[in-house]
């Protein structure tokens, strides 16, 4: 009697991307409930199983369904944002501010949907992702039929769904906690990558996915940038960093490993940690090329990802598989590193590895869940077809197949697409929504172009400083004299600093928007630099105008701490020009007449100016200004004793 079962899949090319990689044809996979019975020889499979559906697969190709191993689903509501940038500008100059704006539980519900949608049309089953409000991307992704790894990303920065890391930690605690154990979602944490990470934050995140048994899906050394800052702040490579912090207690995910070398891979083999590797983001986004072929060698599992749609910017997986493979091949000179058979084992089996769920799918084995998809191998781009050689069917996967050519998919046992048409999602309906959030965010952004201003305001942490501010300059000839100058009983020294000063002056076209200046503060002591500050400021054109033309009463000023490169803010903020100015700073803090002021003691170096003197003092009224102002003027004579020359006007505008 054969053994009853609800459906029997036969007439298909069926490779199970098993560790034997053994096929059949014509070939028959028998289901029942969520779980494959048997697989193998169409007569042997009906001659044991017996079931009231049958489905022809018409010769089409029968696999596991693609795992998508690191992406960003709620992205596709990004994709096409902000393209052709280094990754520093277009992460924090473009997705985090607009992130910071637009993601809400709404957004992420409806980017997961429409990445689903996509997924499910490209032939994905399961996928690993990492955003905010994981539990609305968890959701989704369950109504839509996929399996995947949620994590919820937890980093040192405010986020969308968090004002600090504890917020997004106690958030993990509860997301986990909730769907641990679901049928199609393995809930799990993302601490984002180390460079966005505490020391803290990393072992908090490992501990709680260890004390859950879930898996921890983090970036690690995606650039070459992240390798060198860390090894010059920490003396150590990216994953010995992550090792000490404890990471590797959980089961890890990592993504990129684009720049590690023999030992790191070892490290994470020991430490079972799967890797995503992700052609399209690193090309993309320039970041190098991940030493796959190394990686499979020493025994790792490697799964393929798209990565965010915002970086990619599609969810294709077979676009990535075909360049999984030209990547290894036309990086190393080796057109027979990483063939068909092996590429396809990734983007399936080792990808289900890497992502710690390999035990439930992967490959079309007895008692794996029926998660697999068919493909017509015989359109016009993917035809004839050869059989002489086992390994020809994977080739016309990897090669040629499309994503369109996936005809149907199921997760689980359950369809989630027959014969093209989705069955869980309304795609029409989806693309309107989609397209309304698009509407929304070019308004946010065409606005926030429209000035200096707001683009500096959109990187988050910057103040105005809304106080008048006095400052009278002159030019002198010798500055030993202002120091002894300050020698005398009306005046009292509270503070010395003495620091070098690099300057770097944004111009813009229109002048209203102000200057932009990227300053560099190096503090001196005993002969040494003692610490460095960098810090952006916004110097809008002078409100209360001068009187005469070496004392300025007001202008605007907006602070931020320069937390990016200079070259970051070059090409975030496009200016017309730039100017440099680089001096040597020996500053005092003084009392006199009651009156708080500071004397700078300036010999610019860049360009060769000679020195300078400056009172300045801030204040909240425009009548205390106007005294401070002749106070100021006072103390200009008194340490100066007459012998100064008033400056030149360009430079008393650049060095305001
Ligand atoms: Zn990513």
């Amino acid at each position: 009697m054969p053994k009853p079962v609800d459906v029997i899949l036969k007439n298909a090319l069926v490779l199970t991307m098993d560790e034997k990689l053994q096929q059949y044809f014509p070939g028959a996979v028998a289901i029942r409930g969520d779980s494959i019975q048997a697989v193998g020889p169409e007569s042997e499979v009906r001659k044991e199983y017996a079931a009231e559906l049958e489905v022809d697969c018409q010769g089409r190709v029968l696999m596991p369904g693609l795992v998508n191993a690191h992406t960003h689903v709620p992205m596709t509501l990004l994709r096409g944002l902000a393209d052709d940038l280094r990754l520093d500008v277009w992460l924090m100059g473009y997705m985090m501010p607009v992130e910071r704006e637009f993601v809400s539980p709404d957004f992420v519900r409806l980017g997961t949907l429409l990445a689903c949608a996509e997924m499910i049309r490209s032939g994905v089953t399961a996928f690993a992702d990492m955003y905010y409000f994981e539990d609305d991307v968890a959701r989704a992704t369950a109504e839509a039929g996929l399996r995947a790894v949620c994590s919820q990303t937890v980093l040192k920065f405010p986020s969308p769904d968090a004002r600090a890391f504890e917020d997004s930690l106690a958030y993990a605690r509860d997301f986990i906690s909730r769907w641990k154990g679901h049928p199609l979602i393995v809930p799990s944490v993302a601490p984002h990558a180390p460079y966005t990470c505490t020391p803290e934050i990393l072992k908090a995140t490992a501990q709680l996915a260890v004390e859950f048994d879930v898996p921890l899906h983090t970036h690690l050394a995606e650039t070459a940038l992240e390798v060198e800052n860390m090894r010059r702040e920490t003396g150590m490579p990216v994953v010995p960093y992550v090792k000490k912090q404890g990471l590797f207690d959980a089961k890890v995910l990592a993504a990129h490993c684009v720049h590690i070398d023999y030992g790191e891979m070892n490290t994470l083999l020991h430490a079972h940690a799967g890797v995503a590797h992700n052609p399209s983001s690193n090309m993309k986004l320039a970041s190098g090329f991940a030493p796959v072929a190394k990686m499979l060698e020493v025994g790792l599992n490697v799964g393929i990802g798209t990565d965010g749609p915002a970086s990619n910017n599609d969810l294709d997986m077979f676009e990535e598989l075909r360049l999984a493979s030209f990547i290894a091949k036309g990086n190393s000179g080796d057109p027979t590193a990483l063939p068909a058979p092996q590429v396809m084992t990734m983007a399936t089996r080792l990808g289900a590895n890497a992502l710690h769920i390999g035990d439930i799918t992967g490959s079309l084995e007895a008692g794996k869940r029926a998660d697999l998809i068919l493909v017509d191998i015989a359109p016009l781009h993917n035809s004839p077809r050869f059989r002489r050689d086992t390994d020809n069917p994977y080739a016309q996967i990897v090669y040629s197949a499309k994503a369109s050519d996936v005809t149907d998919v199921m997760v689980n046992g359950k369809w989630l697409m027959r014969e093209r048409q989705l069955l869980t999602l309304d795609e029409a309906e989806l693309l309107v929504q989609a397209q309304e959030y698009a509407h929304k965010i070019d308004a946010f952004l065409i606005e926030r172009e429209q000035s200096v201003l707001s683009k500096l305001i959109a990187l988050g942490g910057s103040s105005e400083q809304e106080s008048f501010e006095v400052q009278v300059k002159v030019q002198i000839d010798d500055p030993d004299q202002v120091a002894s100058g300050l020698n005398q009983d009306a005046i009292k020294i509270v503070r010395y600093r003495h620091y070098h000063q690099h300057d770097t002056y944004f111009v813009f076209e229109d002048l209203s928007q102000g200057r932009l200046r990227y300053r560099e503060d190096e503090f001196i002591e005993n002969n040494k630099i003692a610490n460095v500050r960098t810090r952006l400021t916004l110097i809008g054109p002078a409100r209360e105008g001068q009187f005469k033309h070496d004392v300025l009463l007001s202008r605007s000023r907006y602070l931020a701490p320069a937390t990016q490169t200079l070259r970051f803010y070059r090409e975030y903020f496009k200016p017309k020009a730039e100017l440099e100015l680089s001096k040597n700073r020996r500053r005092w803090l003084i009392h006199y007449r009651d009156t708080e002021f500071f004397v700078n003691l300036d010999q610019v170096d860049q360009p060769t100016l000679g020195t300078f003197l400056e009172v300045k003092s801030t204040t909240w009224s425009r009548e205390d200004a106007k005294l401070k102002a002749q106070l100021a003027v006072e103390l200009i004579s008194l340490l100066a004793s007459g012998k100064q020359k008033t400056i030149p006007q360009d430079y008393f505008e650049l060095i305001t």
